[in-house]
Order: C-alpha cells, then structure tokens, then sequence
C-alpha cells in the first residue's frame, strides 16, 4: 500500500501485521546522455512496486533528495542534484523518529546509488543509517527513560539478540542490489547493467535515439542494453527484497 493513500484502520493494521515499511531512497544524477537523471531511485521504487503485488508492505513517498555528488559530472547542464550527508541526517532522524512514533518497528530505506561496498557506506546510506540509529535512541528514552539497557527487563538481551530480535532492527538499510549479486548482474553507472534496469522497469528513463551522444567510458556498453537482460537482474532484486522484507 502506498502509505499516503492509507486511512488510519489500516495504519493500524499494518502495525499490529508488523508489515515491513519501505522508504525508496535516492538520487538524482547524471546518468548519460540516454537516460534520466531519477535512475536510482526509479530503479527502487518500480521493483517495490512489483515486489508490493505478492506482499504486504507499506510503501512511502520516496525521497530523491540524497548526496548524488559531483564525481560523475558537474551539475551545470547535467542534472545532478547534489545535498550533502550532513544535511540529510538530521532529516532522515526526525522522519524515522516521526515514524516510529506512528507505532512502525519494521522500517527499511532501500538505496541503489554509490552502493557497491555497501558495507564500508558511503554519504546518503551513512547518514540514513545514523540517523536511524539515534532516532530509536531516542524513541527508547522517550518511552523507557534512561537506563532502560540496563534494568532488569533488559536481562535476556543477547539471548534475544541471538535469536535475530533486536530493537536496532526496528529502522534498517539495505543496497537494492546485495553484494551477492556481484558477478552475476554489472554494477554500474549509467552503462549496461543499469540501462538494462531501466528498460526493464522504466522505459520512458531511456531515450535510445541518444546513447550516440555519450563520450564517456562509464557509458560504453549502453547500447548493448535489452529489456531481457534488464529482467534478469529484477529477477535477482525480488529475490533479495523477498530475504530481508518480511513480516
Ligand atoms: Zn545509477
């Protein structure tokens, strides 16, 4: 469902399912000449919107807002929307902590840009991931007061901990393509992997009539893009959403 649209029964009812609350993250960017400058967060929001057809999911308004960065190219003329990590984490901790006051405990952010060493982390996932971190901090102080680690209710935390029940769980952020997916689908940028996402998902990203313009080296390979190839890889992606969203 899509969170906007939702009346408050179902808010209810979505919370009481523990129904996994998904917030599509991204960019804008320069992605070529042949493709639009949303790429990363379309890719996110149409493969949740697939993934929404054999799931109970809550899925908000997504955010395109992220630290694209100038790496790829600068922004005049070319699109790119660049704010910065510093400025992104006190917004994402009031929006994370505005959600949790709502009753959610199952929030994902899913992000595909700069992701490929998801682990080490890079801006707009870093500071989504902090501010995840300090705004259930401060939901537990709020609701359990200081010291609520410490006392005696507290006691079978690592056993809990053990068994995957975790209060650190309640806000999480995830890459759309895992690292398991290294070697069997191209992690790109603006080249054949991505290309092929999109017309996979988002054909009106792609505007074949201009992949002759592109001089760069990331793009080369774009033009060997196909709607089939682009499938194999949300194949892959749906695989990943149906491990870590779940009830
Ligand atoms: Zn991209």
């Amino acid at each position: 469902m899509r969170y906007e649209l939702m009346l408050p029964h179902q808010i209810r009812n979505a919370i009481a399912g523990n129904w996994p609350v998904v917030l599509p993250l991204g960019v804008l960017e320069y992605h070529g000449e042949h493709m639009a400058v949303g790429m990363d967060t379309l890719a996110v929001i149409k493969t949740l919107e697939l993934f929404e057809k054999e799931a109970d999911i809550v899925i908000l308004p997504p955010f395109y807002y992220g630290a694209a960065s100038y790496a790829v190219a600068p922004p005049e003329g070319s699109g790119s929307v660049q704010v910065g990590g510093n400025q992104l984490a006190p917004f994402a901790e009031e929006l994370f902590y505005g959600l949790l006051r709502v009753g959610f405990r199952n929030i994902h952010t899913i992000i595909h840009h700069q992701t490929e060493n998801f682990a080490a982390g890079m801006p707009t996932d870093l500071a989504f991931k902090a501010a995840g971190r300090q705004a259930i901090f401060r939901l537990l102080e709020k609701e359990r007061g200081e010291g609520w680690w410490g006392s005696d209710k507290m006691a079978d935390y690592y056993a809990g901990h053990a068994e995957g029940d975790n209060v650190f769980n309640w806000v999480q952020v995830h890459p759309l393509m895992p690292a398991a997916m290294n070697g069997k689908y191209p992690f790109d940028h603006a080249g054949i992997g991505e290309t092929s996402l999109m017309l996979a998902l988002c054909p009106e990203a792609v505007d074949a009539a201009h992949f002759a313009d592109n001089t760069s080296w990331y793009t080369e390979g774009a033009s060997d893009a196909s709607v089939e190839f682009g499938h194999k890889g949300v194949a892959m992606i749906l695989e990943h959403l149906r491990t870590i969203l779940s009830s």
